[in-house]
């Protein structure tokens, strides 16, 4: 299908930024055909379906790098006894106990719902971490369904974890790895490891063969505590990057989550192997765990992304909050104004990158046709030049109109299309007492 989103303005982002004004952009199937004047684009393509986008900013599609579409469910819980005070409390009295509970029937609706939320927000591709240990094998399947139905793109794994069954999960992401092989733009897969403190060495070998055999990287939660830091330096003598690093995990396509507790000498690992951290700014906060050394990790050249952790998918309000978390960590109002947007604009695309082998975050003809159109009327000028400025301040509070992946159209004048959110938050309102009841 060809269509022609008209009297916007496109914001290019990539390494040439450019602001276009009262611009149209034509989608020709799944990729961007031409950017240019109105006139031009109707004469060139006069049988296009017609989008306008007048008061309207349309931008690359967002990226979240870090996600876990089962934590849906915990919104609203109890959770049964005192208040987790600590981290790995936060783990045992909420988490474990809430992945345990969820049913097969829970899995869908509950990767749908924040399909929906980054749908709303203009997330078009996302890199997930699922778990369910009573519903594992087979898992990862409902949930590319479901991203097949939203018609978004996701990277997908299985969180493997001793901390019930040695080795769990390692089968279901083996399985899943294979069958996405290549991948085909839209679906691609990992392998997903918990953390450092809850698998064993033969387990972290095990999963690195199977990832390096298909040539695919890992996805694990790194000295996200200052506990796995400890964990890893008494049982293995070294701190949690070092040991991960011996074990064969870092890497270019492997993504270590968080980093909050890590050293000098561990940044200088991740730098020398290219491996990616995600950074996760209002999940760090929420569970209390300390500051990620996002400077001293920027400085040293490691490829930073900026992900949600399950908390959120609006990613402009994520990178608000790196923002202004780092300038208050910091007090420095100097530091994080290029920072934190380079993160979500120019970091997460490469992410992205490895990972589907598409050049995601940036619009050009010949590039992918994914799009995020928000209602934003500047009041100030509004140009190359101060783009960061009006994305900060400006259009993280703006609504996302509609969104398109893979020349598709997700949502449209706010309705969206592919799923049926009452439907489904039904469902899901339906479901999650039940799988309250069976918390234990
Ligand atoms: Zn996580």
């Amino acid at each position: 299908m060809t269509i022609r989103f008209e009297n916007g303005t496109i914001v290019t982002l990539g390494e040439d930024n450019q602001v276009l004004k009262n611009s149209t952009l034509v989608t020709d199937g799944e990729n961007v055909a031409a950017m240019g004047g109105g006139a031009e684009m109707r004469e060139r393509y006069p049988d296009a379906e017609v989008v306008d986008c007048s008061g309207q900013v349309i931008l690359p599609g967002f990226i979240c790098t870090h996600h876990h579409f089962y934590s849906t469910m915990a919104r609203g819980m109890a959770i049964p006894g005192e208040p987790a005070s600590n981290f790995v409390e936060i783990l045992e009295r909420l988490w474990w106990k809430l992945d345990m509970a969820l049913s097969e029937d829970d899995i869908a609706p509950s990767a749908q719902i924040p399909l929906i939320e980054c749908i709303r927000n203009g997330t078009t591709t996302v890199i997930d971490h699922h778990a369910s240990p009573s519903f594992r094998d087979g898992s990862l399947d409902i949930i590319e369904e479901a991203v097949r139905e939203a018609g978004l793109r996701a990277s997908l794994c299985y969180e493997v974890s001793d901390r019930n069954v040695p080795g769990a999960g390692i089968a279901e992401n083996e399985r899943f790895i294979k069958k996405v092989g290549q991948g085909d733009g839209q679906i691609a897969a990992m392998m997903g490891l918990h953390a450092s403190f809850t698998v064993s060495d033969e387990t972290v070998e095990k999963c690195v063969g199977i990832a390096k055999d298909a040539g695919v990287g890992c996805h694990i939660h790194v000295a996200e505590d200052a506990a796995d830091r400890e964990d890893s330096l008494a049982k293995y003598g070294k701190p949690t990057v070092n040991r991960l690093h011996d074990l064969g995990v870092t890497g270019q396509n492997s993504i270590f989550v968080h980093c909050v507790h890590v050293d000098l000498s561990e940044m200088d690992i991740l730098a020398d192997t290219d491996t990616i951290v995600v950074h996760n700014p209002e999940s760090n906060m929420n569970n209390a765990v300390g500051v990620t050394p996002l400077l001293e990790l920027l400085e040293k050249g490691v490829l930073v992304g900026l992900g949600t952790d399950g908390m959120a998918s609006d990613m402009l309000s994520q990178m608000r909050v790196a923002y202004l978390l780092h300038r208050l960590a910091n007090r420095d109002p100097r530091v994080a104004f290029v920072e934190a947007p380079q993160l979500l604009l120019g970091n997460n695309a490469e992410i992205a990158r490895r990972q589907f082998g598409l050049r995601l975050g940036e619009i050009a003809p010949g590039l992918p046709a994914d799009l995020a159109i928000l209602d934003y009327h500047p009041p100030t000028p509004f140009s190359e030049k101060n783009t960061l400025g009006h994305l900060i301040f400006g259009m993280t509070d703006a609504r996302v109109d509609t969104t398109v992946c893979r020349g598709e159209i997700l949502m449209r004048n706010k309705e969206i299309l592919t799923l049926d959110e009452e439907r489904i938050a039904a469902r899901s309102r339906e479901l999650a007492p039940k799988m309250w009841k069976r918390l234990v």
